[in-house]
């Protein structure tokens, strides 16, 4: 059986901490492969500040193309409306068919919304989820956002990941699935951070690909 993550994103722009993540993610979990999901609409972030699908979509082209175990699905940049998490993983489910596992990696900060997301309790029970550690957040938070499915950690064993204390946490979704709170070599890359240092014309050397920063200068692309 094949075990795929699949890294949904904004990717305005993809920085060298997704492809950080990945890399120690894929490792970690012995997955075959990861599908790198630049979403089309995102529900959750300002619409004004993001660049359009179809070149957050090339930008991540070009920087998994060095890379064999790392693929770029343009599922949700051609549909039509906001892209929900939920209708991403059933259509790849469909398409990827029965000998496909799939694991859906998320940061913290984005996790600690899933209340918010569409359909999360369904979404919870579709496929394993791994919410990886971020800098300025903690899985302590995620006891007060009372998923079920965390009713039985305890706040420090949650607080114990925050500290370094224990590299990982695993916690059952269903028969099938499970959710994994996973340490990572944090990595304190934004592209919030990186959108104001090429408006402001600032060195971005190494916090992302040369040919992506190329084709932002080509295009134009966050400067205004
Ligand atoms: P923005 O600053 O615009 O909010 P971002 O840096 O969070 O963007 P996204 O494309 O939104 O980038 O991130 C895709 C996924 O990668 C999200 O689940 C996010 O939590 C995670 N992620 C991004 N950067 C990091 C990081 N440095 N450490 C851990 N997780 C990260």
């Amino acid at each position: 059986m094949q075990r795929i993550g699949l890294f949904g994103g904004t990717f305005n722009p993809i920085h060298t901490g997704h492809l950080r993540i990945a890399n120690e993610i894929r490792e970690r979990f012995s997955l075959d492969s990861i599908i790198f999901i630049p979403t089309g609409i995102p529900p959750h972030k300002d619409k004004n500040k993001v660049i359009s699908p179809a070149h957050r979509l090339r930008i991540v082209e070009l920087a998994v193309a060095p890379y064999k175990y790392f693929t770029v699905s343009s599922i949700e940049v051609y549909r039509e409306g906001f892209s929900y998490s939920i209708d991403t993983v059933r259509a790849l489910q469909n398409e990827l068919g029965e000998p496909a596992e799939l694991f859906f990696i998320t940061g913290i900060d984005a996790f600690l919304d899933i209340r918010t997301w569409k359909d999360a309790d369904k979404l919870l029970k579709l496929c394993n989820f791994i919410v990886i550690q971020r800098p300025g957040y903690g899985f302590a938070g995620l006891k007060r956002i009372g998923l079920p499915a965390l009713q039985d950690v305890s706040s420090s064993e949650l607080e114990s990941l925050d500290k370094g204390e224990r590299f990982e946490l695993s916690v059952p979704l269903t028969e099938k699935y499970s959710l994994y709170l996973q340490h990572i070599t944090p990595c304190d890359i934004s592209s919030t951070e990186l959108r104001r240092l090429i408006h402001d014309s600032k060195e971005v050397k190494y916090l992302l690909p040369e040919n992506v920063m190329s084709y932002i200068i080509e295009q134009g692309l966050y400067r205004e």
